[in-house]
């Protein structure tokens, strides 16, 4: 084993954007503001081949997401390749274009994982937040189908001001429908959701209300021995330390993008950083020795307060992209941090959040036209 293989662990975690295509608009989605730019995609072929590559690497967990992955016709064949060279195989999707029968063809392929995600927990807010009249109806249809084939339920909801007082509702709903496992994960402020910041990101009394609201329903089910789980994921910017994003930038997590740019994470793609991309270089190359890959790997780019700090190991300096956003410099030490210089843009976002007023109608929706007035100017 050479010495950059010894200080540099491989990607365990393989994240496959098959495309940024979606039929929903959502305010909040991850995909670049440039999404309606990006258009080319991989071929079967060409993703069948990175996901080799990754696996030879030692890759174990793959994750099938977008945009929605079910706009590939060609999503049976990869999920059938993936599991045959040994991946643990996670679908993420909004449930749109899924049917009973693509279910069970998941299923024959071998695919281990199915998550559904919703918008809210009615038809009227969901349907209003996805921009689909028949949104929420397929979601609940396919979370039972997955359910009916033998998966585990999964749920996913994105939490914002705008949900956020739904949080009885949506518990309730999740275990109506009998789900396993409940993700609650309130917005990261990247992409579309970082352009309506200030529309969506809840107060502290709200996010106080839903975290004792969660909790309550924990003990709940923990009294009546029900099996489902919940998971809360609340907003860092409500914290005083930076999460550890992605547990170090190139240590565990690989996102390979629909037109091949391998990424550190999949919000990466907004940094000044020329990133590589898997038709011109082999996944090794990319992950061991390209620049974009090695750019904050260790400790010795940091300025400070983070190199001096006795808890750069703990969290790494925080997000990249969220001390670009913020600050404009992705060197910085993520505004989240309490020590940072620049935590003043954080508290200066909470104090909007509690003064915050927008409603449905104002937030930038999802979709070509708004991408494109917005990179073009
Ligand atoms: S967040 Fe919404 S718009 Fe974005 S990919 Fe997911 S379902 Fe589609
Ligand atoms: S100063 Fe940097 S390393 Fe220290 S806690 Fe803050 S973000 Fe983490």
């Amino acid at each position: 084993m050479s010495g950059e293989h010894e200080t540099v662990g491989h990607p365990l975690w393989l994240l496959a954007e098959l495309t940024y295509r979606c039929p929903l608009q959502c305010p909040y989605c991850s995909n670049p503001l440039d999404y309606a730019d990006q258009a080319h995609e991989l071929s079967t072929r060409q993703w069948l081949e990175v996901l080799k590559q990754g696996r030879a690497m030692g890759a174990a967990q793959l994750g099938f997401s977008g945009g929605e992955p079910l706009v590939r016709q060609d999503l049976p064949e990869l999920i059938a390749g993936a599991r045959g060279m040994g991946y643990y195989t996670n679908l993420i999707t909004s449930g749109l274009g899924l049917t009973e029968a693509k279910v069970q063809d998941f299923a024959e392929a071998g695919l281990d994982h199915i998550q559904v995600s919703f918008q809210a927990s009615d038809p009227e807010l969901n349907n209003a937040l996805a921009g689909s009249r028949k949104a929420f109806d397929q979601k609940l249809a396919m979370a039972r189908a997955v359910k009916a084939a033998g998966y585990p339920m999964v749920l996913n909801f994105v939490i914002h001001r705008h949900n956020i007082h739904q949080m009885p509702d949506i518990l309730a709903l999740c275990e109506k429908l009998g789900a396993d496992y409940v993700e609650l994960a309130t917005c990261q402020y990247y992409g579309w959701a970082f352009a309506n910041r200030e529309g969506l990101m809840p107060s502290r009394d709200q996010l106080v209300t839903a975290e004792a609201t969660v909790n309550r329903y924990r003990t709940d089910l923990l009294g009546r021995d029900h099996p489902m789980k919940v998971i809360f994921v609340t907003p860092d910017y409500y914290e005083e330390r930076p999460k550890a994003c992605m547990n170090g930038w190139g240590s565990l997590f690989l996102t390979v993008a629909p037109d091949g740019t391998a990424l550190p994470c999949h919000s990466a793609r907004l940094l000044p950083i020329e990133f590589p991309n898997v038709t011109e270089q082999s996944l090794e190359d990319i992950w061991y020795r390209s620049p974009g890959f090695n750019h904050y790997r260790g400790d010795l780019w940091m300025p400070e307060p983070c190199r001096s700090c006795d808890e750069k190991g703990k969290d790494f300096g925080g997000c990249r992209c969220q001390a670009y956003l913020l600050t404009g410099n992705a060197d910085n030490a993520d505004p989240v941090c309490g020590k940072s210089p620049h935590h003043d843009r954080i508290l200066a976002a909470r104090t909007a959040a509690d003064h915050a007023t927008a409603g449905l109608e104002d937030l930038i929706y999802r979709n070509a036209r708004n991408s494109r007035v917005i990179c073009r100017g």
